[in-house]
C-alpha cells in the first residue's frame, strides 16, 4: 500500500473517476492528449511567469515533454519541465473540483444521462487528469514547483476514494522542476505502452503542441565491422601453411534507444503563408486526413479582430464518401484546435454549414476555452463570427477553382460536390449570392457541356426576361419534350434540370441577377409574344374542341386551353400555375412509395 498522508476526495471528483472508469469507454486513448494538454498548459504558465521572473527559468531552461513507456510492465512516464505544484496544490488541483471545465462536464453528463443520451463527452470534453485513470490502476505523480524548495509525490489509484501526498525521497527521481506521472496501466491497456502507438497518438492528438514531444523510441544504425573469415575446405588446403587468417567486412545492425521528437513545433497554419509552398500544403492535407489525393484548392487565412483565428481549408478531389448520407454527414473533416492544442473533428455542423461538409480543414483559435464542448460551441458568439467567416473562405476556395484555367478541375469538384451546393440553395438563403454562380447546368443549347448561370445570362436574348428551365429525368427526356418547341424556335436557350434536387434548389433560388427563373411546362407561360387577333379567332374555331375534349376527360385535367406555346405538337399537358410540376410530383411519388 502506498506510504504517505491519506487524503479523501472530494465527493464530486469520487464520483466523477467512478463514471469515468466504469461508463466511459467510446474513446480511451484521449487520456493522452488530456495529460500533454496539462504538461502544455504547465510550460505555458512557466514561460509566461519567466517574462517578468527569469529565475524561475534557471533550473532547466529546455520547456519540452517527455513521453517513456515500459512495454514490458505496462509504464507510461509523461514528463514536463513546466510549472509543477506546491503540495497545496496538488491538494487543491488533484483532489478537489475546482476547475469549471471538469464541473461543466459532471452536468453535462447528467443532463444527457437524464436525457437517455448516448454520449461520447469524454471525446469532447476531455475530463482532465482524471481521464488518466480511463487506462491506469494507479497514477503518481511527482512534481516540484519553483515555489517550493521540496518535490512531492502524488499517488492514487483506480476505484479508490483516497489518495496520499508525500515528500520525494528517492533521489534518482528528483527533477529540477515540473512534473512526472506514471501511470501504471490496467492490463487490458498496458498495448499504450508500446512506444510506436504512443508515437501515433502523440501524432494525431497533439502534433501541433508548441513546445517539443519527445518519444523513447528504438533506433538502429548499420555499421561495418571486421570479421574472420571462415575458410573453405578448398582454401584450407591451399593455405595451409600460412598462420595469417583473411578478414571480411559485415553489416550488422546497432540497437539502442534514444528521444525522438515526435511532433512539429511549428503547425503549418501559424507560418506565413507566403512561406509555405503547394507541395507543403498538400502534405499536410494528406497526413492530416489520410487521404492519398492532392486536394483541388486550398486556402490559407488569419482573421484578426472581433475574433481572433488562423485556419487552412481544403477542397478534396474525391467525392465524399458515403455520399447517400448528404443530409447527415458524419465526416470528422474539421479538427478544430485551441491555442494549438487539438479539441475535436467531431462536428454536426458548429463550424460549417452541413451542405459544406465536404471541405477539410484546420480551424486554431485562441478565443475559445481548450474544453470547449458541444454545448459551448452551438451557444458560442465567437463560433457564429467564425462560421460565417469560414463560408466565406470556403466560398472564396471554390470560385477560384470554377475560374481556373483548367475548366476540367471545375467539372471534377461539380461531379464530386455539386448535390452539396444545391442543398446550399435549399438550407442557405443568405449564401444564394455566394451559391449560385457556381451552379452548372446541362441547357438545350449546350447538352455535353454543363453551363454557368452567368454563361447562360451572356447568352440571353436582348428582350428576354427570364431564365427558363424544365425539369426532367434525363437530358434525351427534357431535349424531346414538346414545352420546348417554341423555345427553340426562338432561339431562347432552356436549362435542363436533371438532377432530382435541381428543380427544388432553382425554386429557392427564384431569380439570378434580376431574372426570375421560369418553368416552361407551367401553364401561364409567357413569351411576351401574345396575339390577340389569332388567339380570338383561334378560340373561336377551336373553343367547341376544347370543351367537348374537357367533358371527355373530366376531373382528369383541371382545364384546356387554346396556347401558342407549341409549333408542332397538336397538344401538351401543362402543370397548373400553383401546382407541382409533372418532374415534381414525379419525385414525390418516388418518396413516398
Ligand atoms: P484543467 O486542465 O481543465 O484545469 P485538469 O483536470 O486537466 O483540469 O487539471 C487539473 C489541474 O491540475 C490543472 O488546472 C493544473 O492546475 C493541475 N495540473 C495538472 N497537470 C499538471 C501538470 N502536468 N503540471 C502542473 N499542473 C498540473
Ligand atoms: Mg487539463
Amino acid at each position: 500500500p502506498p506510504v504517505g498522508e491519506k487524503y479523501e476526495y472530494q465527493a464530486e471528483v469520487s464520483r466523477l473517476m467512478d463514471l469515468i472508469v466504469n461508463s466511459l469507454y467510446s474513446n480511451k486513448e484521449v487520456f493522452l492528449r488530456e495529460l500533454i494538454s496539462n504538461a502544455s498548459d504547465a510550460l505555458d504558465k512557466l514561460r509566461f511567469l519567466g517574462v517578468t521572473e527569469p529565475e524561475l527559468l534557471k533550473d532547466a531552461a529546455d520547456l519540452d515533454i517527455r513521453i517513456q513507456t515500459d512495454k514490458d510492465n505496462g509504464i507510461v512516464t509523461i514528463t514536463d519541465s513546466g510549472i509543477g505544484m506546491t503540495r497545496q496544490e496538488l491538494i487543491d488541483c488533484l483532489g478537489t473540483i475546482a476547475q469549471s471545465g471538469t464541473a461543466k462536464f459532471l452536468k453535462a453528463l447528467k443532463d444527457s444521462k437524464d436525457a437517455g443520451a448516448d454520449n461520447n463527452l469524454i471525446g469532447q470534453f476531455g475530463v482532465g487528469f482524471y481521464s488518466a485513470f480511463l487506462v491506469s490502476d494507479r497514477v503518481v505523480v511527482s512534481t516540484k514547483s519553483p515555489k517550493s524548495d521540496k518535490q512531492y509525490v502524488w499517488e492514487g489509484e483506480a476505484n479508490a476514494s483516497s489518495y496520499t501526498i508525500r515528500e520525494e525521497t528517492d533521489p534518482e527521481k528528483i527533477i529540477p522542476r515540473g512534473t512526472r506521472l506514471t501511470l501504471y496501466l490496467k492490463h487490458d491497456d498496458k498495448g499504450f505502452a508500446n512506444p510506436e502507438r504512443i508515437q501515433k497518438l502523440v501524432k494525431n492528438y497533439s502534433q501541433f503542441v508548441s513546445f517539443p514531444i519527445y518519444t523513447w523510441q528504438e533506433k538502429g544504425y548499420t555499421k561495418e565491422v571486421e570479421v574472420d573469415e571462415e575458410p573453405t575446405e578448398a582454401k584450407k588446403d591451399e593455405q595451409d601453411n600460412t598462420t595469417e587468417k583473411k578478414k571480411k567486412t559485415k553489416t550488422v545492425v546497432e540497437r539502442y534507444w534514444d528521444w525522438e521528437l515526435t511532433n512539429e513545433t511549428q503547425p503549418l497554419w501559424l507560418r506565413n503563408p507566403k512561406e509555405v509552398s503547394t507541395e507543403e500544403y498538400n502534405e499536410f492535407y494528406k497526413k492530416t486526413f489520410n487521404e492519398y489525393m492532392d486536394p483541388l484548392a486550398s486556402s490559407h487565412f488569419t482573421t484578426e479582430g472581433e475574433v481572433e483565428f488562423r485556419s487552412v481549408i481544403y477542397v478534396p478531389a474525391v467525392a465524399p464518401t458515403g455520399k447517400d448520407d448528404i443530409v447527415n454527414p458524419k465526416t470528422k473533416n474539421i479538427r478544430l484546435y485551441v491555442k494549438r492544442v487539438f479539441i475535436s473533428d467531431d462536428f454536426d455542423g458548429e463550424l460549417f454549414p452541413r451542405y459544406l461538409s465536404f471541405v477539410k480543414g484546420v480551424v486554431d483559435s485562441n478565443d475559445l476555452p481548450l474544453n470547449v464542448s458541444r454545448e459551448i460551441l452551438q451557444e458560442s458568439r465567437i463560433v457564429r463570427i467564425m462560421r460565417k467567416r469560414l463560408v466565406r473562405k470556403a466560398f472564396d476556395m471554390i470560385l477560384g477553382i470554377s475560374l481556373s484555367e483548367n475548366r476540367e478541375d471545375y467539372e471534377k469538384f461539380w461531379e464530386n460536390c455539386g448535390k452539396y451546393l444545391k442543398l446550399g440553395c435549399i438550407e442557405d438563403r443568405e449564401n444564394h449570392k455566394r451559391i449560385a454562380p457556381l451552379l452548372r447546368f446541362f441547357s438545350s443549347q449546350s447538352e455535353e457541356e454543363m453551363i454557368s448561370l452567368d454563361e447562360y445570362v451572356e447568352n440571353m436574348k436582348p428582350d428576354q426576361k427570364a431564365i427558363y428551365y424544365i425539369a426532367s429525368d434525363s437530358v434525351t427526356s427534357a431535349k424531346n419534350t414538346p414545352f420546348l418547341e417554341r423555345l427553340i424556335e426562338k432561339d431562347i436557350e432552356v436549362l435542363f434540370l436533371v438532377d432530382p434536387i435541381d428543380e427544388v434548389a432553382i425554386q429557392n433560388l427564384k431569380s439570378y441577377k434580376e431574372k426570375d427563373f421560369v418553368d416552361i411546362s407551367k401553364e401561364d407561360l409567357d413569351l411576351g409574344d401574345k396575339n390577340e387577333e389569332k388567339e380570338k379567332e383561334m378560340k373561336q374555331e377551336f373553343g367547341q374542341t376544347c370543351d367537348w375534349i374537357k367533358k371527355r376527360l373530366g376531373d382528369k385535367v383541371a382545364s384546356v386551353q387554346i396556347s401558342n406555346r407549341l409549333s408542332s405538337s397538336p397538344c401538351v399537358l401543362a402543370s397548373g400555375k400553383f401546382g407541382w410540376s409533372a418532374n415534381m410530383e414525379r419525385l414525390m411519388k418516388s418518396q413516398t412509395v
